[in-house]
């Protein structure tokens, strides 16, 4: 099975690639975390990033593709993707690297959360990158780029629209429930919660 989870900062996808990728045996790829600890090392990539997270925005393509391509190189098996696509760009930029691979996205899942919710959220959870204005661009940026990506995977046929409120076991179970109404649903996964 091989999934994408996308949504808002805050909108808690990354417990629930977390949780998925537990219960049916996936490699969660987190972008995020990834281009974190790239930002860390002394890559010639390192600074660059630094800027972009520093400024709460979307690193380059030439960065990500580099660094997904690097990372799904040695999966074999199934895998979630967490926080990629987040442009058209991308979306485009990953079906290439799919095609080469022979493989294609299941699913795409999309944790719908209103902005005031992560916010809250976010104030809480008071990551480096979790200031009121760093959250407000990240919000800002997320929305004004995600709308096209949504748009091709509704046409495309994949994208999962899922009620991103409430406890993350919940949550997870509509995922579930999501996935199996479409038939997209691994017979591997089993909830071992
Ligand atoms: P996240 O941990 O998903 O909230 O991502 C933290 C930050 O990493 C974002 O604000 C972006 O600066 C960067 N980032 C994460 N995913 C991507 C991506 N797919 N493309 C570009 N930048 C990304």
């Amino acid at each position: 099975m091989k999934l994408s989870i996308i949504g808002p900062p805050g909108s808690g996808k990354t417990t629930q690639a977390e949780l998925i990728s537990k219960n049916c045996g996936l490699t969660h790829i987190y972008m995020g975390r990834l281009l974190r600890i790239e930002a860390q090392g002394d890559s010639p990539f390192a600074e660059r990033i630094r800027c972009y997270l520093e400024a709460g925005l979307l690193v380059p393509l030439d960065i990500v593709h580099y660094i997904l391509e690097r990372e799904i190189e040695h999966v074999k098996d199934g895998y979630i993707l967490d926080g990629f696509p987040r442009t058209l760009e991308q979306a485009l930029d990953l079906d290439v690297l799919l095609q080469k691979r022979s493989e294609h996205l299941d699913a795409v899942i999309y944790l719908v959360v209103s902005d005031e919710e992560i916010t809250r959220r976010l104030i809480e959870r008071g990551r480096k990158d979790d200031t009121p204005e760093l959250i407000r661009r990240r919000i800002e940026v997320f929305r004004t780029e995600i709308q096209p990506v949504l748009n091709y995977y509704q046409i495309e046929e994949i994208l999962v629209p899922v009620n991103g409120i409430g406890d993350p076991l919940e949550v997870e179970q509509r995922i579930f429930d999501e996935l199996a109404a479409r038939h997209r649903l691994s017979s591997r996964c089993r909830r071992k919660n």
